[in-house]
């Protein structure tokens, strides 16, 4: 059946590029997928529409269907997520899923679960109050989305239920390895029961389940390097975005003049 030349959809807003002299071309997400389309004429001061069309918006657009992409004829935003805009670790954080979701999800695919996931997403970083954990959370769930879920209660070598205690989480097999085959193991990283634990609980809870862990301050390293590690092999790629986050939060310590706090005990309750 052919396409109908305009149609109506709900969108995200991932990633935005310059295009000719005043347009804009647009990354979105919708429920149908991903896709990229032309917004002509939004750089001109005069554009009723680029307030509407905003990087990290959930939008409403109108698209014609033009020869080479579609085109953006009507824009009318739903959630603006304006605290992103006046925090840029918020805004870091935000854009670094963008990029995740741009670099797993191939242009034409996608399905609403993956819209509401990210869409939902976009909408604790305006909020949450631990900022790493959602991310960790958020990219558990683009990995399972994508095929890529790291086994995490069996070992990848030998399928063994595993134990409780220190595991290694070996990259290249994706997931955790029990003591016995990792003994052989000149790679991966080892991973303590604590944030094994965690991982869990971020892979099967909600977000508001989530946004109630307090977690000590090494599990959160450890996490970030399991995950950053996984991510990278998994895309064959170093994000952009995660070097400046880095950066930006090592910023925001040393002008704080704080160190992060590390809890005394582990509240993490899984
Ligand atoms: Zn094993």
């Amino acid at each position: 059946m052919p396409r109908p030349r305009v149609h109506l959809t709900e969108a995200v807003i991932l990633r935005q590029r310059d295009y000719a002299e005043a347009d804009r071309l647009l990354t979105l997400l919708t429920p149908a997928g991903k896709v990229v389309v032309l917004a002509r004429g939004v750089r001109r001061p005069t554009s009723r529409k680029s307030g509407h069309l905003g990087l990290f918006c959930r939008s409403r657009l109108m698209l014609a269907t033009g020869s080479n992409m579609d085109l953006v004829t009507q824009a009318e935003v739903i959630e603006a997520h304006e605290a992103l805009g006046r925090d840029l670790l918020r805004y870091a954080y935000a854009s670094y899923v963008a990029e995740l979701v741009d670099l797993l999800v191939p242009e034409g695919e996608g399905s609403p679960q993956l819209f509401e996931l990210v869409s939902g997403a976009l909408a604790w970083f305006a909020t949450a109050s631990d900022l790493r954990l959602e991310a960790r959370r958020v990219e558990l769930a683009l990995l399972n989305d994508a095929g890529y879920m790291p086994s995490l209660y069996k070992c990848v070598v030998c399928g063994n239920e595993l134990v409780p205690e220190r595991n290694v989480f070996d990259v290249a097999q994706g997931g955790l390895v029990c003591a016995s085959c990792s003994a052989t193991l000149t790679h991966g990283v080892p991973l303590s029961l604590g944030a094994q634990k965690v991982l869990r609980y971020l892979g099967t809870r909600s977000p508001d389940q989530v946004a109630l862990l307090r977690i000590r301050d090494s599990t959160h390293q450890e996490l970030e390097r399991v995950m950053q590690a996984y991510l990278q092999y998994t895309l064959e790629r170093q994000l952009k975005s995660t070097e400046f986050l880095k950066a930006l939060r090592a910023n925001l310590l040393l002008h704080e003049g704080a160190s992060l706090h590390d809890d005394a005990e582990d509240q993490a309750q899984v």
